[in-house]
């Protein structure tokens, strides 16, 4: 029998984890550190828009000049999301609390669907933290660890478990009624100022789970995106059904292995003639190391068409910029959370007897 020769990674320099860094896709490098630094200035313009409406006189309020609340911030809200579809299915009409969550949730499954999980790759900052965190893992020891393949497929399946729970709570349980009650809550009108709170006012259990994450995405490729992500998850089930696809060509194929040591998902890409796992994030890592140009291509079967690395990622970009750019059009992009309201609810959650959902309880009272 035919055996195939496979590649293992070596130990290696500085010089060589950069080159090599840059090298596997820099198009993808790019783009998803771009994509990084746009949540990050989201990040800081929140924080000022806070931190005004925290500490501002009145006098300040009234001349108007303060920040503006980036709408991109709930992005990072996706159960905000989740049940603000359910309740647009059921009213006919987008809520005006956290519209952007419902934007952006149904902008990234459309991509996962048109051009496979690349929101996890190419545009999710957690994707993007996870990758540098595994690349830095493999850069000091040499390489990184694979569980066990029963233990490989065993933690896999803890993403679509959490799915499944979320799915459950809110598109089952929750009844129209609930969703609304849920929507206009107090909790959820500020959600986003709760979910800045927990990363900028962390508890020490939070920081504790979030360094030992943080640790074994030094280790494990990919721990948080491969074994725990529920939005991944969901994500990856709509990629299933996606028409774009990695084709291998076997007649080509020298099948030196190279593109299933370079996939970050663990895929066998050089034993499949189409890549269709729900994990393969479209990072076109495989693409980019294969030494023989036809033998591995990115297709899209319904529009008979292969992509290039760069078109590709120029899909990527232009499905974003077209989602958020007609979100904003239409009028579904900014909340109607009004400056006053929030600087109401932050005296509230600044008051000595509040509990953040970290579990810390910062100077007071509950709502
Ligand atoms: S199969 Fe290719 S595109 Fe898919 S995750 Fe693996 S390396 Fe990336
Ligand atoms: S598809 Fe390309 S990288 Fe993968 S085994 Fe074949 S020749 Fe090697």
């Amino acid at each position: 029998m035919e055996t195939k020769r496979v590649l293992k990674p070596k130990p290696m320099g500085w010089r060589r984890a950069i080159r090599r860094y840059l090298g596997v896709n820099p198009i993808r490098s790019g783009i998803q550190a771009a994509f990084l630094m746009l949540i990050l200035w989201i990040g800081v313009e929140f924080h000022d828009f806070l931190e005004f409406h925290r500490h501002a006189s009145p006098e300040d309020v009234l001349a108007g000049d303060g920040p503006m609340r980036p709408p991109g911030v709930e992005g990072f809200l996706p159960i905000s999301g989740l049940i603000g579809l359910k309740d647009w299915i059921i009213r006919g009409a987008l809520n005006d609390v956290h519209p952007a969550a419902v934007v952006l949730l149904l902008l990234f499954v459309a991509l996962s669907w048109m051009l496979r999980k690349s929101f996890c790759s190419w545009i999710c900052p957690v994707g993007a933290l996870s990758e540098y965190l595994w690349k830095l893992g493999r850069f000091l020891f040499g390489r990184t660890l694979s569980p066990w393949r029963w233990l490989d497929i065993s933690l896999r399946s803890l993403k679509y478990l959490l799915m499944f729970f979320f799915l459950y709570a809110v598109l089952w349980s929750m009844d129209g009624a609930s969703i609304r009650s849920f929507i206009e809550s107090p909790y959820n009108r500020v959600a986003d100022v709760k979910m800045y709170d927990f990363f900028a006012r962390i508890s020490a259990f939070a920081a504790k789970a979030l360094l030992v994450l943080a640790l074994l995405s030094v280790l494990i490729k990919n721990f948080w995106c491969r074994y725990l992500c529920p939005y991944g998850a969901l994500l990856g089930l709509f990629s299933r059904l996606s028409p774009t696809a990695i084709r291998r060509d076997p007649a080509s194929c020298i099948e030196c292995g190279k593109c299933a040591v370079a996939c970050p998902s663990g895929l066998p890409v050089d034993c499949s003639v189409v890549v269709r796992s729900a994990e393969c994030t479209g990072c076109l890592d495989c693409i980019t190391v294969c030494p023989v140009t036809p033998a591995l291509q990115v297709r899209t079967s319904s529009l008979g068409q292969t992509h290039s690395i760069p078109a590709f990622a120029a899909a990527v970009v232009l499905v974003f910029l077209l989602g958020v750019g007609l979100a904003r059009i239409t009028g579904h992009w900014q909340n109607s959370v009004t400056a006053e309201e929030y600087r109401y609810r932050l005296k509230e959650i600044d008051s000595p007897l509040y509990t953040h959902p970290g579990g810390r309880v910062a100077h007071g009272a509950s709502e």
